[in-house]
Protein backbone atom coordinates (compact mmCIF):
# COMPACT_ATOMS: atom_id res chain seq x y z
CA UNK A 1 0.00 0.00 0.00
CA UNK A 2 1.47 3.41 -0.69
CA UNK A 3 2.13 5.58 2.13
CA UNK A 4 0.36 8.82 2.11
CA UNK A 5 2.46 9.94 5.09
CA UNK A 6 5.98 9.99 6.27
CA UNK A 7 4.71 10.73 9.93
CA UNK A 8 1.53 10.21 12.07
CA UNK A 9 1.85 12.56 15.31
CA UNK A 10 -1.24 11.14 17.48
CA UNK A 11 -2.38 13.72 20.20
CA UNK A 12 -2.56 17.45 18.94
CA UNK A 13 -1.43 18.77 22.48
CA UNK A 14 1.38 21.40 22.91
CA UNK A 15 4.00 18.83 22.30
CA UNK A 16 2.11 16.61 19.12
CA UNK A 17 1.57 20.26 17.41
CA UNK A 18 5.27 21.54 18.11
CA UNK A 19 7.30 18.17 16.67
CA UNK A 20 4.15 17.75 13.64
CA UNK A 21 5.26 21.45 12.61
CA UNK A 22 9.25 20.28 13.22
CA UNK A 23 8.60 17.26 11.05
CA UNK A 24 6.31 19.23 8.44
CA UNK A 25 9.08 21.74 8.20
CA UNK A 26 11.59 19.69 7.36
CA UNK A 27 10.22 18.07 4.61
CA UNK A 28 8.35 15.49 6.19
CA UNK A 29 4.11 14.95 5.12
CA UNK A 30 2.89 14.79 8.56
CA UNK A 31 -0.80 13.86 9.71
CA UNK A 32 -1.91 15.01 12.88
CA UNK A 33 -4.34 13.43 14.80
CA UNK A 34 -6.61 14.09 17.73
CA UNK A 35 -10.41 12.81 19.14
CA UNK A 36 -11.19 16.20 20.04
CA UNK A 37 -13.29 19.00 18.10
CA UNK A 38 -11.27 22.03 19.45
CA UNK A 39 -7.75 21.99 19.26
CA UNK A 40 -5.48 22.26 22.25
CA UNK A 41 -8.14 22.36 24.99
CA UNK A 42 -5.17 21.84 27.40
CA UNK A 43 -3.22 25.13 26.17
CA UNK A 44 -6.62 26.61 25.85
CA UNK A 45 -7.60 26.56 29.61
CA UNK A 46 -3.96 26.72 31.10
CA UNK A 47 -2.61 29.25 33.54
CA UNK A 48 -5.82 30.80 34.10
CA UNK A 49 -6.45 31.33 30.61
CA UNK A 50 -3.05 32.99 29.81
CA UNK A 51 -0.80 30.13 29.13
CA UNK A 52 2.41 29.82 31.36
CA UNK A 53 3.95 28.84 27.87
CA UNK A 54 7.51 28.29 29.64
CA UNK A 55 10.17 29.34 32.32
CA UNK A 56 13.26 31.09 31.77
CA UNK A 57 15.03 29.05 34.92
CA UNK A 58 13.78 25.72 33.42
CA UNK A 59 16.61 23.10 34.38
CA UNK A 60 16.98 19.52 34.60
CA UNK A 61 16.27 20.01 38.44
CA UNK A 62 12.61 21.55 38.00
CA UNK A 63 11.81 17.81 36.60
CA UNK A 64 10.63 14.63 38.28
CA UNK A 65 11.88 11.47 36.92
CA UNK A 66 12.79 7.75 37.46
CA UNK A 67 15.65 8.64 35.72
CA UNK A 68 16.36 12.34 36.18
CA UNK A 69 19.25 12.71 33.56
CA UNK A 70 16.95 11.44 30.71
CA UNK A 71 15.10 15.09 30.02
CA UNK A 72 18.90 16.61 29.73
CA UNK A 73 19.51 16.74 26.41
CA UNK A 74 16.14 17.47 25.07
CA UNK A 75 15.53 20.56 27.40
CA UNK A 76 18.96 21.66 26.41
CA UNK A 77 18.81 21.31 22.33
CA UNK A 78 15.05 23.01 22.91
CA UNK A 79 15.34 25.98 25.57
CA UNK A 80 13.02 28.78 26.74
CA UNK A 81 14.66 31.22 24.72
CA UNK A 82 13.96 29.50 21.85
CA UNK A 83 10.18 29.07 22.49
CA UNK A 84 10.36 32.90 23.50
CA UNK A 85 11.89 33.34 20.04
CA UNK A 86 9.03 31.88 18.27
CA UNK A 87 6.58 33.34 20.51
CA UNK A 88 8.65 37.06 19.55
CA UNK A 89 7.92 36.13 15.62
CA UNK A 90 4.92 35.89 16.24
CA UNK A 91 4.45 39.07 17.60
CA UNK A 92 2.50 37.31 20.42
CA UNK A 93 2.47 40.12 23.59
CA UNK A 94 3.71 38.59 26.79
CA UNK A 95 4.81 39.27 30.32
CA UNK A 96 6.83 37.98 32.86
CA UNK A 97 4.90 36.90 36.41
CA UNK A 98 7.24 35.47 39.00
CA UNK A 99 10.21 33.19 39.28
CA UNK A 100 10.65 33.38 35.64
CA UNK A 101 7.11 32.67 34.67
CA UNK A 102 6.12 33.95 31.14
CA UNK A 103 2.70 34.19 30.37
CA UNK A 104 0.67 35.69 27.32
CA UNK A 105 -0.74 38.97 28.22
CA UNK A 106 -4.26 38.78 25.98
CA UNK A 107 -5.10 34.80 25.89
CA UNK A 108 -3.77 30.91 25.47
CA UNK A 109 -5.33 31.16 22.19
CA UNK A 110 -2.38 33.06 20.84
CA UNK A 111 -0.45 30.04 21.83
CA UNK A 112 -2.47 27.92 19.64
CA UNK A 113 -3.48 30.08 16.78
CA UNK A 114 1.11 29.99 16.52
CA UNK A 115 1.69 26.43 16.48
CA UNK A 116 -1.62 25.86 14.38
CA UNK A 117 0.47 28.39 11.63
CA UNK A 118 3.95 26.69 12.13
CA UNK A 119 2.09 23.46 11.01
CA UNK A 120 0.37 24.96 8.47
CA UNK A 121 4.16 25.82 7.17
CA UNK A 122 5.12 22.67 7.56
CA UNK A 123 2.06 21.97 5.28
CA UNK A 124 1.02 19.36 8.06
CA UNK A 125 -2.75 17.90 7.52
CA UNK A 126 -5.13 17.77 10.67
CA UNK A 127 -7.16 14.93 11.24
CA UNK A 128 -9.35 16.33 14.28
CA UNK A 129 -12.66 14.41 16.05
CA UNK A 130 -10.77 11.44 14.81
CA UNK A 131 -10.12 9.10 17.30
CA UNK A 132 -7.16 6.60 16.92
CA UNK A 133 -8.35 2.72 18.09
CA UNK A 134 -5.10 0.87 17.69
CA UNK A 135 -1.05 1.08 16.58
CA UNK A 136 0.15 -2.00 14.83
CA UNK A 137 3.23 -2.91 13.02
CA UNK A 138 3.48 -3.19 9.75
CA UNK A 139 6.04 -4.95 7.21
CA UNK A 140 7.82 -1.53 6.62
CA UNK A 141 5.80 1.13 9.30
CA UNK A 142 2.97 1.40 10.97
CA UNK A 143 -0.56 1.30 10.37
CA UNK A 144 -2.31 3.51 12.18
CA UNK A 145 -6.30 2.64 12.99
CA UNK A 146 -8.54 5.26 12.95
CA UNK A 147 -12.00 5.98 12.88
CA UNK A 148 -11.96 7.67 9.72
CA UNK A 149 -10.20 4.41 8.69
CA UNK A 150 -6.44 2.84 8.37
CA UNK A 151 -3.46 5.46 8.20
CA UNK A 152 -0.04 4.02 6.77
CA UNK A 153 2.73 5.79 7.93
CA UNK A 154 6.80 4.90 8.03
CA UNK A 155 7.20 6.16 11.79
CA UNK A 156 4.29 7.08 14.48
CA UNK A 157 4.86 9.56 17.22
CA UNK A 158 2.35 9.08 20.31
CA UNK A 159 1.95 12.58 21.90
CA UNK A 160 -1.34 11.79 23.65
CA UNK A 161 -0.56 13.07 26.88
CA UNK A 162 -1.71 11.99 30.47
CA UNK A 163 -4.37 11.09 32.48
CA UNK A 164 -5.49 14.57 33.70
CA UNK A 165 -8.66 15.84 33.15
CA UNK A 166 -10.77 13.15 31.93
CA UNK A 167 -13.62 15.72 30.99
CA UNK A 168 -11.46 17.88 28.10
CA UNK A 169 -10.38 14.22 26.93
CA UNK A 170 -7.93 12.92 28.39
CA UNK A 171 -7.05 8.99 27.70
CA UNK A 172 -4.62 6.50 28.74
CA UNK A 173 -4.27 5.99 25.16
CA UNK A 174 -0.11 6.67 25.42
CA UNK A 175 0.18 4.17 28.21
CA UNK A 176 -1.77 1.54 26.24
CA UNK A 177 0.11 1.40 23.26
CA UNK A 178 3.46 1.45 25.34
CA UNK A 179 2.41 -1.39 27.26
CA UNK A 180 0.98 -3.10 23.82
CA UNK A 181 5.25 -2.61 22.46
CA UNK A 182 6.45 -4.11 25.11
CA UNK A 183 7.30 -0.59 26.95
CA UNK A 184 8.10 -0.32 30.47
CA UNK A 185 5.62 2.47 32.21
CA UNK A 186 6.12 4.13 35.50
CA UNK A 187 2.85 3.70 37.67
CA UNK A 188 1.17 7.10 36.84
CA UNK A 189 -1.01 9.00 39.42
CA UNK A 190 -2.11 12.83 39.90
CA UNK A 191 0.45 15.30 40.27
CA UNK A 192 0.31 19.02 40.93
CA UNK A 193 -3.18 18.22 42.37
CA UNK A 194 -4.39 19.90 45.75
CA UNK A 195 -4.07 17.52 48.81
CA UNK A 196 -7.35 16.45 50.95
CA UNK A 197 -7.65 15.50 54.58
CA UNK A 198 -10.16 12.45 56.51
CA UNK A 199 -13.41 15.00 57.25
CA UNK A 200 -13.13 14.75 60.77
CA UNK A 201 -9.56 15.20 61.15
CA UNK A 202 -10.16 18.46 58.90
CA UNK A 203 -13.64 19.73 60.86
CA UNK A 204 -11.54 22.44 62.77
CA UNK A 205 -9.98 23.85 59.92
CA UNK A 206 -12.97 24.19 57.26
CA UNK A 207 -13.61 27.28 58.41
CA UNK A 208 -10.37 28.66 57.11
CA UNK A 209 -11.28 27.76 53.82
CA UNK A 210 -10.49 30.70 50.95
CA UNK A 211 -7.40 31.58 53.43
CA UNK A 212 -3.97 32.12 51.76
CA UNK A 213 -0.95 33.08 52.24
CA UNK A 214 2.77 32.42 51.65
CA UNK A 215 4.45 29.38 53.68
CA UNK A 216 7.21 27.28 53.25
CA UNK A 217 6.27 23.77 52.71
CA UNK A 218 8.28 20.54 52.71
CA UNK A 219 7.44 16.75 52.34
CA UNK A 220 10.22 13.56 52.33
CA UNK A 221 12.52 12.51 55.05
CA UNK A 222 15.81 14.06 55.39
CA UNK A 223 17.74 12.62 52.37
CA UNK A 224 14.85 13.43 49.99
CA UNK A 225 13.34 16.39 51.64
CA UNK A 226 11.42 18.72 49.35
CA UNK A 227 10.77 22.43 50.20
CA UNK A 228 9.12 24.69 48.43
CA UNK A 229 8.19 28.46 49.14
CA UNK A 230 4.67 29.07 47.95
CA UNK A 231 1.46 30.40 48.54
CA UNK A 232 -1.24 27.96 50.00
CA UNK A 233 -4.44 27.79 49.97
CA UNK A 234 -7.26 26.77 52.42
CA UNK A 235 -10.31 24.41 50.90
CA UNK A 236 -13.24 22.58 52.20
CA UNK A 237 -11.42 19.34 51.92
CA UNK A 238 -7.83 20.22 52.70
CA UNK A 239 -5.05 22.45 50.56
CA UNK A 240 -4.16 24.18 47.75
CA UNK A 241 -2.51 27.03 46.20
CA UNK A 242 0.66 26.80 44.43
CA UNK A 243 2.97 25.39 47.21
CA UNK A 244 0.54 22.60 47.75
CA UNK A 245 0.65 21.91 43.95
CA UNK A 246 3.80 21.91 43.97
CA UNK A 247 4.59 19.89 46.76
CA UNK A 248 1.95 17.29 45.66
CA UNK A 249 4.20 16.19 43.22
CA UNK A 250 6.65 14.86 45.44
CA UNK A 251 4.26 13.97 48.77
CA UNK A 252 4.13 9.99 49.27
CA UNK A 253 0.73 8.54 50.38
CA UNK A 254 0.91 7.62 53.80
CA UNK A 255 3.52 10.04 54.70
CA UNK A 256 3.45 13.72 56.31
CA UNK A 257 3.60 17.28 54.82
CA UNK A 258 5.00 19.98 57.43
CA UNK A 259 4.01 23.96 56.69
CA UNK A 260 5.88 26.58 58.10
CA UNK A 261 2.94 29.63 58.44
CA UNK A 262 5.27 32.37 59.14
CA UNK A 263 8.42 31.17 57.64
CA UNK A 264 10.30 34.36 58.39
CA UNK A 265 9.77 34.36 62.48
CA UNK A 266 11.30 32.36 65.15
CA UNK A 267 7.88 32.13 66.99
CA UNK A 268 8.84 30.35 70.35
CA UNK A 269 11.63 32.57 71.01
CA UNK A 270 9.63 35.65 69.70
CA UNK A 271 6.60 34.46 71.85
CA UNK A 272 8.88 33.88 75.26
CA UNK A 273 10.70 36.87 74.44
CA UNK A 274 7.15 39.03 74.27
CA UNK A 275 6.40 37.73 77.73
CA UNK A 276 8.94 40.34 79.41
CA UNK A 277 7.49 43.31 76.73
CA UNK A 278 3.58 43.12 75.99
CA UNK A 279 0.54 42.76 77.73
CA UNK A 280 -1.31 41.61 75.27
CA UNK A 281 -3.22 38.48 74.79
CA UNK A 282 -2.43 35.97 72.20
CA UNK A 283 -4.68 36.64 69.17
CA UNK A 284 -3.71 39.87 69.57
CA UNK A 285 -0.66 39.41 69.71
CA UNK A 286 -0.43 37.20 67.16
CA UNK A 287 -2.78 39.50 64.14
CA UNK A 288 1.24 41.32 63.32
CA UNK A 289 1.99 38.20 61.69
CA UNK A 290 -0.88 36.66 60.46
CA UNK A 291 -4.13 37.71 59.52
CA UNK A 292 -7.46 37.37 62.17
CA UNK A 293 -9.01 34.82 60.82
CA UNK A 294 -6.34 32.67 60.28
CA UNK A 295 -5.11 32.98 64.00
CA UNK A 296 -8.64 32.50 65.23
CA UNK A 297 -9.03 29.30 63.19
CA UNK A 298 -6.21 28.01 64.06
CA UNK A 299 -6.40 28.71 67.94
CA UNK A 300 -9.69 27.18 67.67
CA UNK A 301 -8.66 24.06 65.96
CA UNK A 302 -5.32 23.37 68.27
CA UNK A 303 -7.03 24.24 71.46
CA UNK A 304 -5.40 27.18 72.22
CA UNK A 305 -7.51 30.40 74.10
CA UNK A 306 -6.74 33.43 72.16
CA UNK A 307 -7.57 35.37 75.15
CA UNK A 308 -4.66 34.35 77.78
CA UNK A 309 -2.37 37.38 78.10
CA UNK A 310 0.80 35.87 76.80
CA UNK A 311 2.62 36.90 79.64
CA UNK A 312 0.64 34.61 82.15
CA UNK A 313 1.13 31.38 79.76
CA UNK A 314 3.67 28.65 80.36
CA UNK A 315 6.70 28.34 78.21
CA UNK A 316 5.97 24.50 77.40
CA UNK A 317 2.45 25.81 75.80
CA UNK A 318 3.93 28.84 73.76
CA UNK A 319 6.41 26.24 72.40
CA UNK A 320 3.59 24.13 71.57
CA UNK A 321 2.09 26.58 69.67
CA UNK A 322 5.03 27.75 67.85
CA UNK A 323 5.23 24.65 66.91
CA UNK A 324 1.72 24.23 65.43
CA UNK A 325 2.88 27.58 63.02
CA UNK A 326 6.07 26.96 62.38
CA UNK A 327 6.18 22.96 61.94
CA UNK A 328 3.08 21.74 61.29
CA UNK A 329 2.98 18.27 60.42
CA UNK A 330 -0.39 16.76 58.66
CA UNK A 331 -1.04 13.46 56.73
CA UNK A 332 -3.16 14.00 53.50
CA UNK A 333 -5.44 10.88 53.15
CA UNK A 334 -5.07 11.45 49.41
CA UNK A 335 -5.55 14.08 46.48
CA UNK A 336 -8.46 15.64 44.84
CA UNK A 337 -7.08 13.24 41.61
CA UNK A 338 -6.89 13.32 38.11
CA UNK A 339 -10.09 15.24 37.96
CA UNK A 340 -8.37 18.04 39.08
CA UNK A 341 -4.62 17.18 38.30
CA UNK A 342 -2.90 19.50 36.46
CA UNK A 343 -0.52 16.74 35.26
CA UNK A 344 0.18 13.30 35.77
CA UNK A 345 3.09 11.96 37.30
CA UNK A 346 4.76 8.79 35.95
CA UNK A 347 4.08 7.15 32.37
CA UNK A 348 6.57 6.02 29.67
CA UNK A 349 9.72 4.65 31.28
CA UNK A 350 12.27 6.93 29.83
CA UNK A 351 15.11 3.91 29.72
CA UNK A 352 13.15 2.96 27.10
CA UNK A 353 13.90 5.40 25.06
CA UNK A 354 16.54 7.45 23.18
CA UNK A 355 16.97 10.90 25.26
CA UNK A 356 18.46 12.15 21.34
CA UNK A 357 14.73 11.60 19.60
CA UNK A 358 11.99 9.79 21.95
CA UNK A 359 12.40 6.73 20.05
CA UNK A 360 11.79 3.60 21.95
CA UNK A 361 15.16 1.54 21.82
CA UNK A 362 13.10 -1.81 20.92
CA UNK A 363 10.67 -0.44 18.47
CA UNK A 364 12.27 1.54 15.52
CA UNK A 365 9.82 4.15 14.29
CA UNK A 366 7.57 4.39 17.69
CA UNK A 367 8.28 7.78 19.52
CA UNK A 368 6.57 9.34 22.84
CA UNK A 369 6.53 12.83 23.82
CA UNK A 370 4.91 15.27 26.45
CA UNK A 371 3.31 14.17 29.56
CA UNK A 372 2.72 10.54 27.94
CA UNK A 373 6.65 10.16 28.98
CA UNK A 374 7.51 9.87 32.73
CA UNK A 375 9.20 13.58 32.71
CA UNK A 376 6.99 15.66 35.20
CA UNK A 377 7.75 19.59 35.57
CA UNK A 378 7.34 21.30 38.65
CA UNK A 379 4.41 24.20 38.38
CA UNK A 380 5.29 27.53 36.69
CA UNK A 381 5.76 26.82 32.53
CA UNK A 382 7.84 23.50 33.01
CA UNK A 383 5.67 20.86 31.67
CA UNK A 384 5.42 23.45 28.36
CA UNK A 385 8.68 23.39 28.00
CA UNK A 386 9.08 19.70 28.02
CA UNK A 387 6.45 19.40 25.60
CA UNK A 388 8.10 22.13 23.55
CA UNK A 389 11.87 20.57 23.86
CA UNK A 390 10.55 16.78 23.89
CA UNK A 391 8.42 17.59 20.69
CA UNK A 392 11.04 19.41 18.85
CA UNK A 393 13.28 16.49 19.97
CA UNK A 394 11.20 13.65 18.15
CA UNK A 395 10.25 16.69 15.30
CA UNK A 396 13.74 16.57 14.38
CA UNK A 397 14.43 12.71 14.52
CA UNK A 398 11.73 11.30 12.46
P1 LIG B 1 -1.83 17.48 25.90
O1 LIG B 1 -1.60 18.92 25.74
O2 LIG B 1 -2.73 16.98 26.97
O3 LIG B 1 -2.33 16.93 24.50
C1 LIG B 1 -2.74 15.59 24.30
C2 LIG B 1 -3.68 15.55 23.12
O4 LIG B 1 -3.94 14.19 22.80
C3 LIG B 1 -5.03 16.19 23.41
O5 LIG B 1 -5.33 17.13 22.41
C4 LIG B 1 -6.03 15.01 23.41
O6 LIG B 1 -7.29 15.37 22.90
C5 LIG B 1 -5.32 14.02 22.50
N1 LIG B 1 -5.67 12.61 22.72
C6 LIG B 1 -5.71 11.94 23.90
N2 LIG B 1 -6.05 10.67 23.68
C7 LIG B 1 -6.23 10.51 22.33
C8 LIG B 1 -6.58 9.42 21.50
N3 LIG B 1 -6.82 8.19 21.98
N4 LIG B 1 -6.68 9.63 20.15
C9 LIG B 1 -6.43 10.86 19.65
N5 LIG B 1 -6.09 11.93 20.38
C10 LIG B 1 -5.98 11.75 21.72
N6 LIG B 1 1.67 23.59 32.05
C11 LIG B 1 2.46 24.68 31.97
O7 LIG B 1 3.66 24.55 31.68
N7 LIG B 1 1.95 25.94 32.20
C12 LIG B 1 0.64 26.16 32.52
O8 LIG B 1 0.18 27.30 32.63
C13 LIG B 1 -0.20 25.01 32.68
N8 LIG B 1 -1.48 25.15 33.09
C14 LIG B 1 -2.27 24.05 33.19
C15 LIG B 1 -3.60 24.21 33.61
C16 LIG B 1 -4.43 23.11 33.70
C17 LIG B 1 -5.84 23.28 34.21
C18 LIG B 1 -3.95 21.83 33.31
C19 LIG B 1 -4.85 20.61 33.35
C20 LIG B 1 -2.63 21.66 32.90
C21 LIG B 1 -1.78 22.76 32.84
N9 LIG B 1 -0.44 22.62 32.45
C22 LIG B 1 0.37 23.73 32.40
C23 LIG B 1 0.12 21.32 32.05
C24 LIG B 1 0.17 21.23 30.50
O9 LIG B 1 -1.10 21.61 29.99
C25 LIG B 1 0.52 19.83 30.03
O10 LIG B 1 1.67 19.37 30.69
C26 LIG B 1 0.74 19.83 28.52
O11 LIG B 1 -0.43 20.22 27.86
C27 LIG B 1 1.16 18.43 28.04
O12 LIG B 1 1.27 18.48 26.66
P2 LIG B 1 1.03 17.16 25.79
O13 LIG B 1 1.08 17.60 24.37
O14 LIG B 1 1.92 16.08 26.23
O15 LIG B 1 -0.46 16.70 26.15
Amino acid sequence: MNKQFDVAVIGAGAAGMMCAAVAGQRGKRVVLIDHASRLAEKIRISGGGRCNFTNLHASPVNFLSENPHFCKSALSRYTPQDFLSLIKRHNISWHEKHKGQLFCDDSAEDIIRMLKAECDLGKVQWRMSCPVTDVQKADAGFVVQTSHGDIMVDQVVVATGGLSIPKIGATDFSHKIARQFGLKIIEPRPALVPLTFDAAAWEPFVPLSGISLEVDIETGDKKNKMLFREDLLFTHRGLSGPGVLQISSYWQPGTPIRINLLPEVDLAEDLIAAKTTTKKNLANYLSQYLPVRLIDGLLTAHAFDGNLKIADMQDKRLRLLAEKINRWELTPNGSEGYRKAEVTRGGVDTRELSQQSMMANKVPGLYFVGEAVDVTGWLGGYNFQWAWASGSAAGMAV
